[in-house]
């Protein structure tokens, strides 16, 4: 009998592998919300790596035709410039992300990039260009380092180290006894919220993509925290054009261009200050963050 359990073990604990492994990628895929298969076209071309600028252009989407997301949406980020989205739950901000990373084909309009239309490029080079930092990253269930160097596989030691350290994250793996060979993930060490988004920017920088997608964490995080995220996401930022998705107004304070998206139209666009001057939509959620922020400081 002892015979038979050995291989029998062996294969339950096979079968949980690969079943957690199947589990993460459905979590990653699920996380971006993909749905349909878009195809390559016949004569799709690369794009070209270097400076990229992105344009949405009067942009119409529906995930079902019964009901519109979003409505004429215009707007561009010039090469290397930040534009921040905010608006409130369901306005379709993440949208504006899966259309960008192509999950879906707009139904009027065009997205661009360098003035190409993104359905006449080969996804491979698309997604290569671009480097999402998720709401919730997925960790694998394996050690930190595997978990940072998926953003490259091909990364050198120095360099999967060179990440963690930009992304602030080498105090951190100092202090763990395992170091970088510490187990993250399901069955593994839980990162906090911080943490596990420092591992997404390691991972994006290291990928060193030239269009970059923060969809910032819709948790709760103290103050420190979001001070040292707003610091590491600029940092990433640099020199890449990026997009952000913001939930948190003090994120988006130093973006080149704000997008107040109300149901999928954009009700105002300028600067921070700008926009506070105009004493509308985007002021009101000013005043009423700060509000909320006084109150957790004095509840602190
Ligand atoms: P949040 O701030 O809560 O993340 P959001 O502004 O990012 O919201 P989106 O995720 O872009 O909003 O969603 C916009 C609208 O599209 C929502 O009403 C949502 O219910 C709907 N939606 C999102 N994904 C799908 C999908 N796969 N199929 C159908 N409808 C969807």
């Amino acid at each position: 009998l002892i015979q038979l359990y050995i291989p029998l073990n062996f294969l339950g604990v096979l079968y949980r592998e690969i079943r957690q492994a199947l589990t993460d990628i459905e979590r990653m895929f699920g996380l971006m919300g993909t749905h349909r298969e878009v195809a390559d076209a016949p004569d799709a071309r690369a794009l070209a790596r270097g400076p990229a600028s992105v344009r949405f252009d009067q942009v119409r989407f529906a995930y079902e035709p019964s009901r519109q997301i979003l409505h004429d949406v215009d707007f561009a980020i010039p090469a290397g410039k930040t534009v921040a989205v905010v608006g409130h739950s369901g306005s379709g901000k993440s949208t504006l992300a899966r259309l960008l990373f192509r999950f879906y084909d707009v139904q009027g309009g065009a997205v661009r990039i360098n003035d190409q239309d993104i359905r006449g490029l080969t996804q491979d080079s698309l997604r290569a260009a671009i480097g999402i930092v998720p709401q919730d990253t997925v960790l694998f269930n394996d050690t930190l380092f595997y978990n940072i160097q998926y953003g490259r596989p091909d990364a050198s030691k120095e360099e999967v180290e060179a990440a963690a350290s930009a992304a602030q994250l080498d105090d951190f793996i100092a202090r763990l006894p395992d170091g970088w060979n510490t187990r993250v993930g399901e069955r593994g060490l839980k990162l906090s919220g911080g943490e596990k988004q420092r591992v997404a920017i390691a991972r994006t920088l290291l990928k060193n993509p030239d269009i970059l997608i923060f969809d910032e964490a819709t948790s709760a995080l103290d103050s420190k925290t979001e001070k040292a995220i707003q610091a590491q996401l600029e940092a990433a930022a640099r020199g890449r054009t990026t997009l952000v998705i913001a939930h948190r107004l003090s994120t988006v304070m130093n973006a080149d261009e704000i997008i107040v998206l109300d149901q999928g139209r954009i009700l105002e666009r300028g600067g921070h200050g700008e926009l506070l001057a105009k004493a509308g939509a985007y002021a009101q959620m000013w005043a009423l963050q700060q509000e909320e922020r006084e109150a957790e400081e004095e509840a602190a």
